[in-house]
């Protein structure tokens, strides 16, 4: 069914968008893969392209698009099976953050490097001790002068080997619970803070996702974002756009699995006929098929709600929770049509498995989807 949302303005910015990944990341995708990394040249040319940051405005050095350019590039990602490099933390959550909270002189530092590449974004709230429980964070980041002292260790940092500008969730008040927590901008080379080691994950194998540490790293008061003990409230006025982008790419890899399994059921001949001609292949196919109809309307609701900006956290959840599980879902049904093919890595499906999985952790688990959900329940009539 056609699409509701985009408009034909969109619709041309979507074929630049697949014309350039077809050239300049199809090719190098699996090189990507075996390093863990994506290479600087990549991302300039991303940026070139428009790629990066596209709601970012002219004065700042973005082409000052609506949220949907963000949508598109998450859509059009997923839909050729690229999970690397992770643009959404750059562009939806890292850029987003600097561009509502930062100063001035913030925006002009970092946004015009963000939009052209030379910078990475990735934003640090996780740590080896509390995910899921932001408001337990240990990394602290205490006032001496006119620089305030980060000690912490944070992980699983998407981004975090390769990251240029790090949002930090750090506790300046470490007595006030979630109101002493604040963002601080940190710099790679900022002396007493290193990326650690690329973490060996079972999917996503291009995504530089990394261990961070901080060892009396200084930097300057001006490098808080926004205002000191805000930074809880700021996480979760911006939840809504990041679980959006993981809704996307969530419903757009779904997709892709189904579009393999389809093609592959064409081809593969058992007992004298093709697979897709077995009515449990087509039943299948059908619910799959069904339910990515169902996935791309309540996509299309989500993102003309938050167009209008009455995408509530709720709903947002709703939208994490239901896509994320469906990618899951959908992606083992369609691995199972490819019969031990489908558990072998050279075949794209079982990456796609593979990455599936984490959907449903990362970006809020689908426990904690369910907590915020269940926790509206009270307020309805
Ligand atoms: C590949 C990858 C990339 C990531 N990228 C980033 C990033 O860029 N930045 C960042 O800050 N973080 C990032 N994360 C971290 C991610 O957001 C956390 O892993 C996630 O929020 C869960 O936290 P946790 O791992 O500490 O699990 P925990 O919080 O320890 O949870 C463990 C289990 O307990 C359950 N649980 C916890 N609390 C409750 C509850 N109240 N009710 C019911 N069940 C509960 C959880 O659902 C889960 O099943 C990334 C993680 C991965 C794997």
């Amino acid at each position: 069914m056609k699409r509701t949302v985009y408009t034909e303005e969109h619709e041309i910015f979507r074929e630049s968008v697949h014309r350039f990944l077809e050239q300049e990341a199809v090719p190098h995708y699996q090189s990507w893969e075996d390093e863990g990394l994506t290479p600087d040249a990549f991302w300039k040319k991303a940026g070139e392209q428009g790629l990066l940051c596209p709601q970012i405005p002219e004065e700042y050095g973005g082409p000052g698009g609506d949220y949907r350019y963000l949508a598109i590039v998450n859509e059009e990602m997923a839909l050729m099976g690229l999970s690397a490099p992770n643009f959404p933390v750059h562009s939806d959550i890292s850029a987003e953050y600097i561009l509502k909270y930062g100063s001035e002189a913030q925006k002009k530092e970092w946004l015009p490097k963000m939009v052209s590449g030379a910078v990475r974004g990735a934003i640090a709230m996780t740590e080896p001790n509390t995910g899921s429980d932001l408001q337990a964070v240990r990394t602290t980041a205490i006032r001496d002068g006119n620089e305030y002292v980060l000690n912490g260790a944070k992980t699983f940092i998407s981004n975090g080997y390769q990251g240029g500008i790090y949002i930090v969730v750090a506790k300046t008040d470490p007595s006030k619970g979630a109101k002493g927590i604040s963002l601080i901008l940190v710099p790679r080379g900022t002396k007493g803070f290193e990326p650690g080691r690329k973490l060996n994950k079972m999917g996503l194998k291009g995504q530089d996702t990394a261990e961070l540490f901080f060892n009396d790293a200084r930097v300057p008061i001006s490098n808080l974002l926004g205002e000191e003990g805000k930074g809880f409230a700021y996480l979760m006025s911006e939840l809504p756009q990041e679980r959006l982008a993981i809704a996307s790419s969530g419903v757009g890899f779904a997709q892709r699995a189904y579009d393999l399994a389809l093609a592959y059921a064409k081809e593969r001949k058992a007992f004298g006929k093709s697979i897709l001609d077995f009515q449990n292949t087509r039943f299948k196919l059908a619910e799959v098929r069904t339910e990515l109809e169902v996935g791309w309307a309540f996509l299309d609701k989500c993102i003309s709600a938050h167009m209008e900006r009455e995408f509530t956290v709720t709903e947002a959840a709703m939208a994490k929770l239901w896509t994320t599980e469906l990618q899951g879902r959908v992606t083992d049904t369609c691995l199972q049509i490819f019969g031990g093919y489908g558990y072998m890595l050279e075949y794209e499906i079982a990456k796609l498995y593979a990455d599936a999985r984490v959907t449903r952790i990362y970006g809020g688990t689908s426990e904690i989807m369910k907590e915020i959900i269940g926790r509206s329940l009270d307020k309805e009539n």
